[in-house]
């Protein structure tokens, strides 16, 4: 976990993306320009690592089984499950290969992307979406302070 002090005056939305682009330096992902994607930090629930995970235009409740618009982030890759055949795109670990699965990040309560709708491609729907993710990823923080 990352170390922000917080506090009210701050602004959160700019301080938001100031700490996705020094993860994405980090992890060397580049963030797609344009307002396909939304992004946010996550902790790889596999080795702990600091990445950024993307949801897009498209990308269905039940699996992300269509294309992410291109250029797509180096983390999203294709994969295949055995049990339903089927094949889907998905945010990957670049330090551990791990899969992201789907549900922890779009659907538990505690998840980065939990409550967006599906993807806008425009610039007010970009910016109330990333400025709700701030305020939840920010909100998580302040709830537990003592995990840092
Ligand atoms: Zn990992």
């Amino acid at each position: 976990m990352v170390c922000i002090f917080y506090n009210e005056e701050m602004d959160k939305t700019t301080e938001f993306k100031k700490l996705i682009a020094k993860v994405a330096s980090e992890t060397n992902t580049t963030l797609p320009q344009g307002y396909q994607y939304r992004y946010a930090p996550y902790n790889c629930w596999k080795c702990g690592k600091e990445i950024i995970i993307f949801k897009w235009t498209d990308s269905l409740l039940a699996g992300e089984i269509s294309e992410p618009p291109a250029p797509i982030p180096a983390t999203l890759k294709q994969r295949h499950t055995a049990m339903s055949d089927e094949t889907y795109w998905a945010n990957v670990c670049p330090s551990c290969d791990s899969v992201q699965g789907d549900f922890f990040i779009n659907h538990e309560p505690d998840s980065p992307f939990f409550g967006l709708g599906e993807v806008v491609d425009n610039e007010k729907a970009f910016n109330e979406d990333m400025e709700q993710i701030a305020d939840y990823y920010y909100g998580q923080i302040v709830s537990w302070p003592t995990q840092h």
